[in-house]
């Protein structure tokens, strides 16, 4: 092939197009930069030099500062391990060439004579196709060099057009896995939040916004729970009903974000008073329950004191409040509505009573 007339090495344009941020954005989103080398690139270039009859051939990568190596065949060292070289190089040049730049015997050229790479390694040939992407954006080239002039022939430069094509559809379906790879991490992420959310709801399906105890829905759940374990084990069970006395008066005299504060404190002080395996329920306004499991009569009497004394003895900032508690055992037989229906007429009781007192139903 006729050699091509040495294009103006016009700096500016040089300049211009490598600091081109779309270009280097383009080459950045290869995400080939400092990779390893890897068998699908070395196949073509290690074809370039057989088909060529070059000694060697590259893929370049043009970063900001460095031509970038994907894959070498032929190149000594120590670029063949570092894989990158600083300073002008012909890929440069074939960055601005708008096609394909062939160079028979650069050191004949003055424009290319001051190329680093012809004084330091002898490069005397080159033939470099640019590697330009759908949009337009150069990202380096598919090249060829030789140590001695070299008469390229229409065929090499075919060769190489057809082996840079190659190139180029490797680095789109690298980009092109790699995207489905992100998006297949994002997938992964929203399973998980989906997950978050999903144990979050059920969470808040049985918990009690206002205090974290269980609500009413985890309490009769609970509740039949335990009588199955009952029918099973025949142990006992013992449920507390408990009320704040005169609630609607603090509400009254402190307002409702002050009523819904103890309402916080007392919920705290029973489940300090309750084992891990009591349920301890907030059932409706300020009424809570409290399952005891495996808890005999004279037991649920003990915790049921204990957690009138508790609350009645805390430090409260004005009146002490007070609880009411109705206690009941589970009889022989006895449903669960039964038990439920003695404990509360037992919590009754206590505030015909006078309140702040546990009575056994
Ligand atoms: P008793 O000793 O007979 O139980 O008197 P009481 O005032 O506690 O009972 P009453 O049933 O008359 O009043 C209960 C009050 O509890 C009325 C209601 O406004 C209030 N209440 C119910 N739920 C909440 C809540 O979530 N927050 C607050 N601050 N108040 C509530
Ligand atoms: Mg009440
Ligand atoms: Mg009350």
């Amino acid at each position: 092939m006729e050699s091509q007339p040495p294009i103006p090495a016009d700096e500016a344009l040089v300049q211009t197009a490598l600091a081109d941020p779309q270009r280097l954005a383009a080459v950045f989103s290869t995400g080939l930069l400092d990779t390893p080398p890897e068998e699908s690139f070395d196949r073509l270039t290690r074809l370039a030099a057989k088909l060529t009859g070059a000694p060697v051939t590259f893929v370049s990568l043009v970063d900001a500062n460095r031509d970038f190596y994907k894959s070498t065949f032929g190149m000594g060292e120590p670029l063949s391990t570092a894989r990158e070289l600083n300073g002008r190089t012909f890929c440069h040049y074939a960055l601005v060439s708008g096609g394909a730049l062939i160079l028979e015997d650069a050191t004949q050229l003055p424009v290319f004579q001051d190329v680093p790479t012809v004084a330091s390694l002898g490069i005397r040939a080159y033939a470099g196709i640019p590697l330009k992407t759908e949009e337009g954006e150069v990202l380096g080239s598919f090249c060829a060099v030789d140590f001695k002039p070299k008469q390229w022939s229409e065929r090499d430069i075919e060769i190489l057009v057809e082996l840079a094509h190659s190139a180029l559809r490797e680095i789109r379906l690298r980009q092109a896995l790699q995207k489905a790879e992100a998006l297949n991490q994002q997938l992964l992420e929203q399973v998980k939040r989906v997950d978050e959310l999903n144990r979050e709801l059920g969470e808040l399906a049985t918990t009690d916004a206002l205090t974290g105890l269980n609500n009413r829905r985890a309490f009769d759940h609970g509740l039949q729970l335990e009588m199955a374990i009952v029918e099973r084990r025949n142990t006992p069970l013992s449920l507390l009903m408990l009320d704040v006395d005169h609630f609607k008066r603090i509400n009254d005299q402190f307002g409702h974000d002050a009523g819904d504060k103890v309402l916080i404190a007392i919920a705290q002080m029973l489940n300090g008073c309750a084992r891990v395996v009591d349920v301890v329920a907030r059932v409706g306004g300020e009424e809570f329950a409290v399952i005891l499991p495996n808890t005999d009569a004279d037991g649920a009497l003990e915790v049921a004191e204990r957690m009138r004394t508790t609350v009645a003895q805390a430090k409260w900032l004005a009146n002490p409040a007070t609880i009411s508690i109705g206690v009941a055992t589970l009889q022989i037989k006895e449903s669960a509505s039964r038990l439920y229906s003695r404990a509360d007429a037992a919590l009754y009781d206590a505030k015909a009573k006078g309140r702040n007192r546990v009575v056994m139903g």
